[in-house]
Order: structure tokens, then sequence, then C-alpha cells
């Protein structure tokens, strides 16, 4: 394509679009996995809404729209048609006005975990850390689950050679309780909510709930409950040994986080291997890799050796989500 007279190279527009943190990032289309030639961090709620913050984008980078005719952006947040609304957050994502803004062919929106589950095929090893080898299976369906501030779940469908990612709500399914402290757990968080779903342990804000009712005595890390960053400080403060309440604290989540990723794999039949995404369980490696997360994996007898033959890896790649979207939109651009 060119315009007044000199070539327009053509790229895709991704974004991952966060209640806190949003990712725009310009790609090179290549088949398989495009090429991400300039990402920018913004504060979601600096910016009015997303045309508002593409165009910052791509004066900033003195990038002619014309170059783009393709966008697809993950929301975390549940996607109506072309529109989505963001959790918490009053921000308001609507497809059809970033087309007719830009002159786009086409902008597609996913919920964030399916925008993810789109970047797991083409991830490489130096993108993944192994919690168990296990042995994929050809054909075998894969499952994401991704604790940050909330829990996410997706399904990467194996259908006739190829992966089809479907999003879930699998992370405000109940919470199953399976040990007396789990037990202690779901009495105080039914107390508190009036239910006990999955992401009121297994997340940032599950993290916070479940160092309320481990610390029978004063937080020994002096952890602010109020603070935003309190679930990175509890992690911190567990791996670093400062506090026995905060230790039992990550303790219980690993587990938790471990139980509830076989659960998924369970109801996926995950045989071409579970992946462990989101912002958590890279900052606590060590704690995932003592082996109770991978126990509470696999102790689901009579299925147990289903499960320990299925790998697991922990997702490094802190874009993962932003390159899913581009994914999305280099398979689903028209030639
Ligand atoms: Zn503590």
């Amino acid at each position: 394509m060119t315009e007044n007279g000199r070539e327009v190279k053509q790229m895709l527009l991704a974004g991952d679009i966060g209640g806190t943190k949003t990712l725009l990032g310009l790609f090179d289309p290549l088949p398989v996995r495009p090429r991400a030639i300039r990402v920018a961090s913004f504060v979601t709620v600096d910016h009015a809404d997303l045309t508002d913050m593409v165009a910052a984008f791509l004066a900033d980078g003195d990038c002619p729209a014309s170059g783009i005719q393709t966008a697809c952006f993950g929301v975390a947040g549940p996607v109506i048609g072309d529109s989505a609304e963001l959790t918490n957050v009053p921000w308001r994502v609507d497809a059809r006005r970033v087309a007719s803004r830009f002159g786009f062919n086409r902008v597609s929106l996913l919920n964030d975990l399916q925008a993810m589950a789109w970047a797991v095929p083409v991830l490489q090893e130096s993108e993944v850390h192994p919690l168990q080898h296990g042995e994929p299976m050809r054909g075998g369906n894969i499952a994401l689950i991704a604790a940050g501030t909330g829990l996410g779940e997706a399904l990467l469908h194996s259908v006739d050679g190829r992966f089809i990612p479907s999003p879930s709500e699998g992370g405000h399914a109940d919470f199953a309780a399976r040990t007396e402290r789990e037990i202690a757990l779901v009495r105080d968080l039914t107390a508190r909510y009036g239910r006990a779903d999955v992401e009121h342990v297994v997340s940032g804000l599950g993290l916070k709930n479940v160092h309320r009712v481990a610390h029978t005595t004063p937080c020994a890390a002096g952890i602010d409950l109020s603070h935003a960053d309190a679930p990175a400080h509890i992690t911190a403060a567990a791996l670093t040994k400062q506090c026995a309440g905060c230790i039992e604290t990550v303790d219980l989540f690993v587990e938790a986080y471990g139980a509830e990723a076989g659960n998924l794999a369970l109801r996926t039949v995950a045989t071409g291997g579970v992946f462990v995404g989101g912002g958590i369980a890279p900052k606590i490696l060590p704690a995932l890799e003592t082996g109770s997360f991978m126990r509470a994996f696999r102790a689901k007898p009579p299925l147990d050796a289903l499960l320990a033959a299925m790998p697991v890896n922990v997702i490094l790649n802190a874009d993962a989500g932003l390159l899913g979207a581009a994914v999305f939109a280099a398979s689903h651009t028209s030639a």
C-alpha cells in the first residue's frame, strides 16, 4: 500500500487492556508469530477511552494509521459483541469506534485469557519454565490458568490439528476445599462474601484473604492489606522467610493453585499440557518448585497417572497476552 507516493509498511495493532495497565504494540504480521516493532505501556485510566489511547500511541511513534488494517485487543472483563467493560474501572472498549476513527478494516475484542491462549502454541522454550515434564499427547487439549489481580482460565481445544482458544469464567466457580485449613478458609470467605469462589483464594485478592486467616498473631512483616501491592509484599515476605504467617499464606495459596490447575486439567482433559500464566507465578517460582503445587495437581486418584503425564509449564513471558492478541490479529488478517 502507498500513501503520498511512499510505501506504507503493513502492520497490525495489538493490545492487552487491564484495569491498571494497558500494553499496546505494533507488530509485523509474520505468519505464526508476529514480531513486535514497538510496544508501549499506558496507565489505563489516564485516557478517556481506547480511541484516545490508540491516537496517543500512533502519534508518539509517527505511525500512519493507514499502515494498519487489523487490530485485536484482549480485555480484562467480559466481551459482549463489539464492546467490553473493564471490571472495576469505568472504561468502555468499543471495537466499532476504534475501527471507524482510524479506518481499520477489522477490530476484534477477546477476553484477556483467551488472548493469552492464542500465544501459548507459539511460545518458545526460553519463555516457559517446566514444573512437570510429562509427555504431551498429540491431539490433546491444552489448559491455561492464570492468577494475577484475578483468576483466569481458558481452554485451547484441539480440533483437526489446530488449537481453538475458548474463554471461561472458571475463576468464579466454587472453591473446592480439600484440607482442614482450606475448610476453615471457606468458613471465613463464606461469612465475608456469601460464598467462596476459586478467585477468592487463587489470585492477588486471594493472597490477602488467605493472609487474614493465616495470621493469628500480628504479621511479622507488617504487611498493610489495604496497600495496592499487598499481594507482592506477602509473597516477598514468605520467600525471604520474614514471617511464619506469610509463609503459611503462600504455602496454602500454592497448594490451592496446584489443586485448581489439576481441576481445570481434568475438566478439559489437557493431555496436550497445562500452562500457568499471570503475574504471580513467575514471582514465586521457588515456592512453586517445592513440590506442593504439583502434588496438589496430581492428587486426584484414580486419575493421578493421567495428571502425572501432562506437561505443566509456567509462562515467563510477561507480554504473552499482548503477543496472543497479535497472533489472533495475524491469523484473522485477510490477504
Ligand atoms: Zn505475615
